[in-house]
């Protein structure tokens, strides 16, 4: 019923020399048609990246996006900057935008808003840290999080559940505490939009999923596709957890 997508986020990795080696070998291995894939490449890497995947299976995210169209923000990129080019996508609210750089739940929903409103569409990151699991706080916080979710376009959205304490660790969440998680935010997305918009949303795992876990996460009936760190920053893990995804939504 949902198309599973799998996104790379390669953060800080990745200038233009290598986005060009790693994209002609993925464009090389067939994208299965089962499977959405985004890669989501740093600012000075999506011109290249883009004229690389023009007319193939691989769309293009920004890691970020300013909630302002244009103006004086120095440093930031705006949605129709990242459409001239041809994005699809933006990763918004990503734990280390917030830890490291002050962002909010706040900032992310303006982030989303406006680059939905400029034709993007939108993976809205979100995750409980270690200290606030240990403490029973998780639905509380993801609650929290997802206070504004009502303002955006489920149409044009994914959402990534992204447990900090998972993220670049190597310690994945266990399946059930994933599907716990996600059949929590499935009925959070049902109170905000609606059951058969909440049908179609698909909710995305993050937080070191590689392709030995990539099967259990990913079979979990309310976890839709992955978005991945260091495991997309190579093209044979990538590849394996995209062809995983399409064996999982084949039933296999
Ligand atoms: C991420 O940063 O979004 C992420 C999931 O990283 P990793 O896969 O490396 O844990």
């Amino acid at each position: 019923m949902r198309t599973p997508l799998i996104a790379g986020n390669w953060k800080m990795h990745h200038g233009v020399t290598a986005t060009q080696a790693f994209l002609e070998d993925l464009i090389n291995q067939d994208v299965p048609t089962a499977v959405e894939v985004v890669v989501c490449p740093p600012f000075v890497s999506l011109p290249v990246a883009a004229m690389l995947t023009s007319g193939s299976r691989i769309a293009l995210g920004a890691q970020n996006v300013h909630w302002e169209s244009a103006g004086a923000f120095t440093g930031e990129i705006s949605a129709p900057m990242l459409i001239e080019i041809g994005v699809r996508w933006a990763i918004v609210g990503h734990s280390e935008r917030r830890s490291l750089f002050g962002e909010t739940d706040e900032h992310t929903i303006r982030r989303a808003r406006t680059a939905q409103d400029e034709g993007l569409g939108v993976i809205v990151c979100i995750g409980e840290s270690l200290a606030q699991r240990e403490v029973e706080q998780t639905f509380d916080v993801l609650e929290g999080q997802i206070a504004g979710i009502d303002r955006l376009d489920p149409r044009r959205m994914v959402v990534a559940y992204e447990p900090v304490w998972a993220i670049g660790t190597g310690h994945n969440a266990t399946p059930t505490q994933a599907q716990e998680v996600h059949a929590f935010l499935r009925q959070r997305m049902t109170e905000a939009f609606g059951q058969a918009e909440a049908d179609l949303l698909r909710i995305l795992y993050g937080g070191s999923l590689k392709p030995s876990n990539a099967r259990e996460l990913l079979a979990q009936p309310d976890v839709d596709g992955g978005l991945i760190g260091g495991a997309s920053l190579d093209v044979d893990s990538f590849s394996a957890i995209i062809r995983t995804a399409a064996e999982c939504a084949a039933g296999d």
